[in-house]
């Protein structure tokens, strides 16, 4: 393994920072492919710094029983955002900036804009497949997920139907996303799936292992790791468009108190959990699922308002290709 530092700076007390790619290098002279995963754009999100970790103890122990396994390149990028990561907060500290808007158009030259042009061009020129990893936000608990922008899923589907997550969501696209990292790889014709598992400042153990071998398969589907054993096969995901989505949300400001376990099917009129009245100890919304299908969002934050998500249900399939 190969360890460099693609960036580095000076903090204004004088340490140095450095954000840092691990590279597993072919035993070819041409790598058959070349595949990257990154973690910790935003800070909070920890479930993609843990697959790191579980990738990288993996690949080094591969590469020192099989080192003619790695018929492709593997870099791992495992800490984006180290000084948001110190601290668990999801934004570049002291500049406050989303590290995953800062791409494809006017962002200046601040610190956090250069770095995260000099991440685009080091993935550019080391990838030809992206894996970035995300959790939700503290109100929401994800299934593992891949989030596509329509228009783009025809190069992408085929690759995500390997990483073994629950659901592949195919979204319109939207001036949001213009700025994230993935866009602007898949703009420049490298291939990036978002990954979105769990919530954020938590680590899930299930969901961290099913990516583990879902990534594993993705890195032999591709041909780019070939070990003596294949690793196991993996589950075909849901494929849906936000149309064969229900979200539910509150009526009311209260709490949320789920009754049912995410990952799952549910049938319509199951029920979900409730919103109560913490003052007067009134039921003020009882959530059933309104249709049947696969429970792949439940909320984790207890507070709500009216307007505010409590889950979602994947309703029906498509066939997107
Ligand atoms: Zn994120």
């Amino acid at each position: 393994m190969e360890r460099q530092a693609i960036v580095s700076y000076q903090t204004p007390s004088g340490q140095t920072v450095k954000i840092i790619k691990h590279s597993f290098l072919s035993i070819r002279r041409w790598p058959v492919k070349r595949v990257a995963f990154v973690a910790g754009l935003h800070g909070n999100e920890l479930e993609g710094i843990y697959l790191c970790h579980l990738l990288t103890r993996h690949l080094r122990g591969l590469q020192a029983s099989q080192p003619e396994a790695f018929k492709g390149e593997v870099h791992i990028y495992p800490a984006i955002n180290p000084q948001a990561i110190a601290t668990g907060n999801r934004l570049w500290p002291f500049f406050s900036v989303d590290m995953n808007r800062l791409l494809g158009g006017e962002n200046g030259k601040s610190l956090p804009a250069q770095i995260a042009g000099a991440l685009l061009d080091d993935l550019k020129s080391s990838a030809n497949i992206v894996v970035d990893f995300h959790a939700s936000n503290l109100h929401l608990n994800e299934v593992p997920q891949i989030r596509i922008i329509d228009g783009f899923h025809k190069k992408l589907i085929p690759l995500a139907v390997h990483c073994n997550t629950d659901l592949v969501w195919v979204h319109p696209p939207s001036p949001v996303f213009e700025s994230t990292l993935g866009y602007n790889l898949n703009r420049a014709k490298v291939r990036a799936l978002i990954v979105e598992s769990g919530t954020c400042l938590r680590l899930n153990c299930d969901f961290a292992n099913s990516l583990f071998n879902g990534m594993l398969n993705l890195l032999y589907q591709t041909g780019v790791l070939v070990p003596a054993e294949p690793p196991p096969p993996v589950e075909h995901p849901l494929m849906v468009q936000p149309s064969q989505v229900a979200l539910l949300q509150s009526a009311h400001a209260g709490l949320f108190v789920g009754h049912t376990k995410l990952r799952q099917h549910v049938r319509k009129g199951d029920t979900l959990g409730e919103v109560i009245d913490p003052a007067d100890g009134g039921l003020l919304q009882k959530v059933t699922a309104p249709e049947t299908g696969f429970l792949f969002t439940l909320r984790e934050h207890p507070l709500v308002y009216p307007g505010s998500p409590l889950a979602r249900i994947a309703i029906k399939e498509t066939d997107l290709l």
